[in-house]
């Protein structure tokens, strides 16, 4: 694992006022010893192999290496999207990977996703795709409004009622960001956010990005293969087979 920045650079209040906490106390999200195995028909496939990983908040690290070494399986578990076979997952000190019920639902509510192909909704406009996720919830904010301030954030300001798929691609990746922003997440989990976009659009993603930890208060972990966008991270970790190199 290769660290580009001292981790008490983004240490947050909490560690800025205790002043001597180390870097391991400070740890927003800390992964211990995460097994996870596929078994297929033909074979079993350990996409995550005894991985130990602790993520500052307020940083934003990048997530690389080749194609099929286990970069989605490490920001699902982390988003508790699937279970870890062995291993534990600790954020802001509980233990997500011993959750269940509401109290997974309510961590799952924490964390934002951004993802290669956008996953929006074709048949909603830019508006209802970026409100989709909090609709089920009781929310404490008005939830058109904060959809609304946050499609300004992205640069979408008076294409609340387009159409998704009548946007270009950058576009349609600026809504999957409002869309993960609406709850307010304390993680933003991004997977090849730029694998599906030219340079150029590319480029202007990762400043939006890049951006929110300090404009969102956000703990940004972002699987990439783009060598620009990881070496403007403050921390690179680089995983191979499972396992981090
Ligand atoms: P990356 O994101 O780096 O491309 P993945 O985490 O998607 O890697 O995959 C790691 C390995 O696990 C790959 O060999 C992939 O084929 C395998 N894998 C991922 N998800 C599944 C699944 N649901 N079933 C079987 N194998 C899987």
């Amino acid at each position: 694992m290769r660290t580009r920045r001292n981790a008490s650079a983004h240490a947050g209040p909490a560690g800025d006022a205790a002043g001597a906490v180390t870097g391991h106390d400070r740890a927003l999200i800390s992964v211990r010893g995460l097994v996870k195995a596929y078994v297929t028909l033909d074979a079993t496939i350990t996409a995550a192999d005894g991985i130990d990983l602790d993520i500052t908040a307020g940083t934003v690290t990048a997530l690389t290496g080749p194609s099929g070494s286990g970069k989605s399986t490490l920001l699902h578990l982390i988003g508790a999207l699937d279970t870890p076979d062995v291993g534990t997952i600790t954020v802001s000190g509980t233990e997500i990977t011993a959750l269940g019920g509401n109290a997974l639902a309510d961590y799952r509510r924490t964390v934002g996703f951004v993802f290669q192909r956008f996953n929006l909704l074709p048949t909603l406009t830019v508006l209802d795709n970026v409100t989709a996720p909090v609709l089920p919830f009781k929310t404490s904010y008005d939830v058109p409004a904060r959809a609304k301030a946050l499609l300004a954030v992205v640069g979408l300001a008076g294409r609340e009622h387009t159409l998704a798929t009548r946007l270009s691609g950058g576009q349609q990746q600026r809504v999957a960001i409002a869309r993960a922003l609406i709850n307010q997440p304390t993680i933003i989990l991004a997977d090849e956010p730029t694998g599906n976009l030219d340079s150029a659009t590319g480029e202007e993603i990762i400043e939006l990005l890049l951006a929110l930890r300090d404009t969102q208060s956000a703990t940004l972990l972002i699987a990439t293969h783009d060598p620009d966008l990881a070496q403007r991270c403050d921390q690179v970790v680089q995983i191979l087979d499972g396992k981090l190199v």
